[in-house]
């Protein structure tokens, strides 16, 4: 608003405006450089087989290492990337990491990656993706990418023509953080997606809300007869696991199974003998 009226725009030199603007310059200089630099890093958080406890692989998280070892969280950058033309240097170089390390995973281990809307605009977004697994020795089947609903909206033909690209390739496709923000159940048909995430707000309270069993039972039905498998996000409770294994989802996220930690603790885990149980009961 203050924008808009030229009488306003006095306001852009307060010297609390005039701090903010210079510490977002600096972040965004510091953001290139560590992106240059190799020092956006991926977390892994495990994808759990609710039926089994079996870990069926590790969605990447992205974590900006500081240079006092501090780790900076997504939503912190993620949205100074998209603002600045960065988002792309940075997934590929997230991945190139990512892929290294789920090499060294059990045979068949899934490593699933996020996208940002701005990249459906990058004519060679699957074909640098296939270049960087290809280089990394990680095959496309072992590769999921996690698409927001927010995406969707403004670029449905788009994101259709970049789902059915990646999947032409073997790599799955997922909609993530379902049942917020722009939902609509066109999405669901017209974009063949092979999973649903459906968001941690409705998982956070199901052993207790009813509302939110309601719908979780009624996406993760409608989800199934449409072919789709179901993750649930922000499993963080043995009571709220049961409630989402009684309503047949197939895979959990969360706490409950582990937070996103360094690659090497996602290696170790991975090649314990036993999956499920001890896993459970030592995070809970
Ligand atoms: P997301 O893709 O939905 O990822 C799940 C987020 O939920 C992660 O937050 C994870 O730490 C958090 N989470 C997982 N389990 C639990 C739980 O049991 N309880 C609670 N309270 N939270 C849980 P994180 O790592 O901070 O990432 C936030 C968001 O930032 C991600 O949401 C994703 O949308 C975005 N993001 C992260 N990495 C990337 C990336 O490399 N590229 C893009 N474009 N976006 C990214
Ligand atoms: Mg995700
Ligand atoms: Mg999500
Ligand atoms: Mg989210």
């Amino acid at each position: 608003r203050a924008k808009a009226s030229p009488g306003q725009s006095f306001c852009f030199f307060e010297p609390g405006m005039d701090r903010a603007v210079t510490e977002r310059a600096r972040t965004e200089r510091e953001l290139r450089e560590a992106i240059a630099a190799d020092a956006i890093e991926p977390f892994f958080q495990p994808l759990v087989e609710l039926s089994t406890g079996r870990i069926l692989g590790y969605e990447a998280l992205a974590r900006w290492r500081q240079q006092d070892g501090a780790v900076k969280d997504p939503d912190e950058f993620i949205p100074i990337a998209e603002e600045c033309g960065l988002i792309g240097d940075l997934y590929f170089g997230l991945l190139a990491k990512a892929a290294r390390e789920a090499r060294e995973w059990d045979q068949g281990t899934i490593l699933s990656i996020n996208l940002s809307p701005l990249q459906f605009s990058d004519p060679w977004l699957v074909g640098r993706t296939l270049k960087v697994l290809n280089h990394a020795g990680l095959s496309p089947a072992r590769l999921e990418v996690e698409i927001t609903e927010s995406a969707l909206v403004s670029e449905l033909e788009t994101a259709r023509a970049v789902i059915a690209n990646f999947k032409r390739q073997g790599i799955k496709v997922s909609l993530d953080d379902f049942g917020t923000g722009y939902s609509s159940l066109r999405h669901l048909s017209e974009l063949h997606f092979d999973k649903l995430k459906i968001d941690r707000s409705f998982i956070s309270n199901i052993d207790t809300n009813l509302d939110s069993q309601t719908i979780v039972q009624a996406v993760t039905s409608m989800a199934h007869h449409l072919g789709l498998q179901v993750i649930v996000e922000g499993v963080e409770t043995e009571a709220s696991a049961q409630s989402v294994r009684d309503f047949g989802c197939d895979v959990g996220q969360g706490f409950l199974y582990g937070r996103p930690a360094p690659g090497h603790a996602a290696k170790q885990e991975n090649s314990d003998s036993e999956p499920s149980e001890s896993k459970v009961e030592r995070v809970a």
